[in-house]
C-alpha cells in the first residue's frame, strides 16, 4: 500500500515532467474508483495549466491555474509518466495528457484511490479539512501528541495512525516508530509521558524522512512505460518480522491485531 513516503516520492517523480504544462486531453477508461471520477473532468481540465504538485498527508494535490485535482493512490494506485500513444495496460484507468507529448497515467488494480476536482482551496475539502499536522512539519512534535492524547484510552498505535492527530502515518511507519521509541503499541495513549512522546515524535519524523530519502533512488522509475514505478524496499526493524529475533535484544518479534491492523513489537524492548 502506498504510504506517505511513496506518495512524496511520486510527487517528486512526476512534478518535473508536468509542472507548468497545459492539459490537452483527459481520457477516463474506468471512472469507478473509490468515488467516481467526475464525468466532466475532461471539460474542466482541458486547457488548464498545472502550476504545482503538492502533498498533504497521503493526498497529492495537482494545482491548476484555477482549482485543484485531489489524487489518492488508495491501496494499490500508482502514477507514472509515459507517451500518450503508449498502449494502456489493464487497470490504467485515467490519462491526463499534457502539451509536449507527455501523459500522466493513473493505474489502480483495486480501485480504492480517487481523482476529485475542487475549485475551492483544497485544504477546505471534506477529505482534507480535518487532517492533523504534517509529520515532517515544524508544527508537529511530541508536545502536540501529548496534548491530544490527554485522557484517551485508545492504543497509542491507533492514536498515531488517526489522520486527525497527525496526517499520513500508516501502519508500517507506526510500527517502526513505536519500536524505535521503545513504546508498546497497545499502551493507552493518555498514559504516556511528555518525554516519551517527544522521543516518539522525533522517531516518526525520522523513519518517514529516511524512507523518503531511500525513495529518491527510484525517481527515474516514474518515467516507465511498461510498468508501475518500483516502490522501494524499506529497511524495517519490526514490521512483518513476526517470530524473527529483535534486532536489538534477540527476543522473537510478536504480532497482534490492533484496530484491525497487523501490529509487530518486541515484548522486551517496548513497554
Ligand atoms: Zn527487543
Amino acid at each position: 500500500m502506498p504510504e506517505l513516503p511513496e506518495v512524496e516520492t511520486t510527487r517528486r517523480g512526476i512534478a518535473p515532467h508536468i509542472a507548468g504544462r497545459r492539459i490537452v486531453d483527459v481520457r477516463v477508461r474506468e471512472a469507478r474508483l473509490r468515488w467516481p471520477v467526475p464525468a466532466d473532468l475532461g471539460e474542466t481540465l482541458t486547457g488548464r495549466r498545472l502550476t504545482d504538485v503538492r502533498r498533504r498527508g497521503k493526498y497529492l494535490l495537482l494545482d491548476f491555474d484555477e482549482g485543484t485535482l485531489i489524487a489518492h493512490l488508495g491501496m494499490s494506485g500508482s502514477l507514472r509518466i509515459c507517451k500518450p500513444g503508449f498502449p494502456p495496460r489493464k487497470h490504467d484507468h485515467v490519462d491526463l495528457v499534457f502539451e509536449g507529448d507527455i501523459c500522466l497515467r493513473y493505474h489502480d488494480p483495486r480501485r480504492f484511490g480517487c481523482l476529485l476536482w475542487t475549485a475551492e482551496p483544497p485544504e477546505r475539502h471534506p477529505l482534507l479539512a480535518a487532517l492533523g499536522p504534517e509529520p515532517l512539519d515544524k508544527a508537529f512534535d511530541g508536545a502536540h501528541l501529548h496534548r491530544l492524547a490527554a485522557g484517551r484510552n485508545t492504543a497509542v498505535k491507533s492514536f498515531i495512525m488517526d489522520s486527525r492527530v497527525v496526517a499520513g502515518v500508516g501502519n508500517i511507519y507506526a510500527n517502526e516508530a513505536l519500536f524505535r521509541a521503545g513504546i508498546h503499541p497497545a499502551r493507552p495513549a493518555g498514559k504516556i509521558s511528555l518525554a516519551r512522546y517527544r522521543n516518539l515524535g522525533e522517531h516518526i519524523a525520522e523513519v518517514l524522512a529516511a524512507s523518503i530519502e531511500q525513495g529518491g533512488t527510484t525517481l527515474r522509475d516514474f518515467v516507465n512505460e511498461s510498468g508501475a514505478p518500483g516502490y522501494f524496499k524499506q529497511v524495517l526493524r519490526v514490521y512483518d518480522r513476526a517470530g524473527q529475533p529483535c534486532r536489538v535484544c534477540g527476543e522473537p518479534i510478536r504480532c497482534m491485531r490492533l484496530g484491525q491492523r497487523a501490529t509487530y513489537y518486541c515484548p522486551r524492548c517496548q513497554r
